[in-house]
């Protein structure tokens, strides 16, 4: 059973993709290939874990940065983890309040996330917003929403600077 707050997030995208077409067609669906011997997976919001560990085929790996998910590379389309609805987007928790970026992990593999936002369908941008404002209502899931965002600035500064080493 999921809780209340993440369920109704995760509802915003049942019938709602990045694109109207389906995105996986451009890129094979390189987003949910697993890479063999690599810690790959998808993070998990709070309350997500118990949904996974009663599902066969999934496996959950805790790490610093919270708990990965790692999935045959097939699922059904209710099992989707909120990570996965967002893709390649995240909701972060910003003082004046959500702002949708693009998953800086995502540009590796995603063709969408190296694009602007305006590439994708703005009713996908819209409701990533709304499941950020959903989630900061809740505490367990607002420390996880400010956690994300530290990680993500964390991360995006780090490949600046290798950009910058890389023109040197
Ligand atoms: S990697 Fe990006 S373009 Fe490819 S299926 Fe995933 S979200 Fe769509
Ligand atoms: S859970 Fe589903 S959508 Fe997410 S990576 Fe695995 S196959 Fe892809």
């Amino acid at each position: 059973m999921l809780p209340d707050v993440i369920a109704r997030a995760r509802a915003l995208f049942d019938d709602l993709t990045p694109l109207r077409t389906d995105c996986g067609l451009v890129c094979g669906g390189a987003c949910c290939r697993p890479l063999e011997g690599e810690n790959t997976g998808m993070l998990l919001f709070p309350g997500e874990e118990a949904y996974y560990a009663a599902l066969p085929d999934y496996r959950l790996t805790a790490t610093e940065a919270g708990t990965l998910l790692t999935c045959s590379g097939q699922c059904e389309r209710a099992d989707r983890p909120l990570s996965c609805r967002l893709f390649p987007l995240l909701p972060l928790l910003r003082e004046d309040g959500v702002r949708v970026a693009t998953d800086a992990r995502a540009k590796a593999v995603c063709p969408l996330a190296r694009q602007s936002k305006a590439a994708l369908l703005p009713e996908f941008v819209s409701a990533v917003r709304e499941a950020g404002r959903i989630l900061a209502q809740d505490d367990a899931q607002r420390v996880f929403l400010l956690r994300l965002t530290a990680q993500q600035d964390e991360l995006k500064a780090l490949q600046r600077q290798f950009r910058r080493d890389a023109h040197v």
